[in-house]
């Protein structure tokens, strides 16, 4: 286990927000991260995982955890067992070199495996719900692990009850995936291509991703909008009509467009950037603008995926 005092989060988000932790506590196994959550019980406590969907918004006051533990076993022909720390996508590499399928279309996605079971990470129509079976905790109050079934995680898009109810109260130490044998190369290697083309390079340029979710609009809704905007791109769901944010974003003029640092990324207007030693600030403001226009011209809300801290 390692633990620093007073360090910069830079390396820990991807949005390069030099914000600093009061501590950083780092451990490599389940009994370790019992130790620590004695040591600091009643501090303010926030498990990272590579910092890739956070907007640390000033210095933490408290302790941040993360974990080292990165290894992936099968458990049988069709279950992959992978710990909390493993980069999900170093887990999909090896599972496609292995000749293991499934999960391809997850490539590329930023992000450890703890966080893919909180924010059910998705893209390309897979989301990680599709193959997650089954998602081991450790309860921070009681100190003893619990397991959740897939249905226990009340998966949706871009969510799981370890956002809502369970918030806090569970810290994911590694996730059971359902995998298949199979051929994954081809489809990957598009997947890594089409993405590297539109969303900017982690350590290359500042961000979180999707800044927004896609909203979902009452069938009515959609009607109107459709009369007035015929072109409008959308999805008919089981939770309403989806319109994607982008679009929205777009036709609110705002792709390219910066506000101190904080830019809307020109080839993904989903995307908030930090172009130039954006402040935390910076990005809010820029986001607040974004989402008031689109209330404005389209009478629709659409919400922050990435998490304030
Ligand atoms: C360039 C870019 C592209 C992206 N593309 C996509 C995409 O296509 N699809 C998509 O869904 N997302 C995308 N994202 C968002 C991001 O990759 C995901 O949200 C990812 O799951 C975040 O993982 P992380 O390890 O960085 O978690 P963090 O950002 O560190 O944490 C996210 C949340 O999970 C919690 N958490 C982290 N680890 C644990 C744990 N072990 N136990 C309990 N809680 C935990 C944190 O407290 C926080 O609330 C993208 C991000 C970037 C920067």
């Amino acid at each position: 286990m390692t633990i620093q005092e007073n360090i910069s989060l830079l390396p820990y988000n991807t949005f390069g927000i030099d914000a600093k932790a009061k501590i950083f506590a780092e451990y490599s196994s389940v009994d370790e991260l019992r130790e620590l959550l004695t040591k600091y019980r009643g501090e303010k406590m926030l498990h990272i995982g590579q910092g890739s969907n956070l907007l640390f918004t000033g210095d933490f006051d408290g302790v941040i955890l993360h974990s080292a533990m990165a290894r992936a076993r099968f458990l049988d022909d069709e279950t992959v067992e992978a710990q909390n720390g493993l980069r999900l996508d170093d887990l999909i590499a090896q599972l496609t070199d292995m000749c293991y399928c499934g999960m391809e279309k997850l490539s590329l996605i930023p992000g450890e495996v703890g966080a893919s079971a909180v924010q059910n990470v998705g893209a390309y129509g897979v989301e990680a719900k599709d193959v997650i079976m089954r998602v081991y905790t450790l309860d921070v109050e009681t100190l003893k692990e619990r397991v959740f079934t897939n249905a226990e995680c009340r998966f949706g898009y871009r969510d799981s009850a370890f956002k809502h109810e369970l918030k806090g109260r569970y810290i994911v130490t590694s996730v059971v995936y359902h995998v298949s044998k199979g051929d994954a190369t081809k489809t990957r290697q598009e997947i890594i291509e089409t993405r590297m083309a539109k969303l900017p390079t982690v350590g290359e340029v500042g961000s979180a991703g999707s800044f927004f979710m896609n909203p979902f609009v009452p069938e009515e809704k959609a009607a109107e909008l459709l009369k007035r905007y015929p072109e409008m791109p959308h999805f008919e769901t089981p939770q309403g009509v989806k319109i994607p944010a982008a679009w929205l974003i777009e036709q609110c003029g705002w792709k390219g467009k910066k506000l101190g640092g904080a830019q809307v990324w020109h080839k993904q207007p989903l995307v908030i950037v930090n172009a130039n030693n954006a402040t935390p600030d910076d990005i809010i403001a820029l986001a607040a603008q974004v989402s008031a226009s689109v209330k404005d011209k389209f009478g629709i809300d659409i919400h922050p995926e990435v998490n304030y801290i």
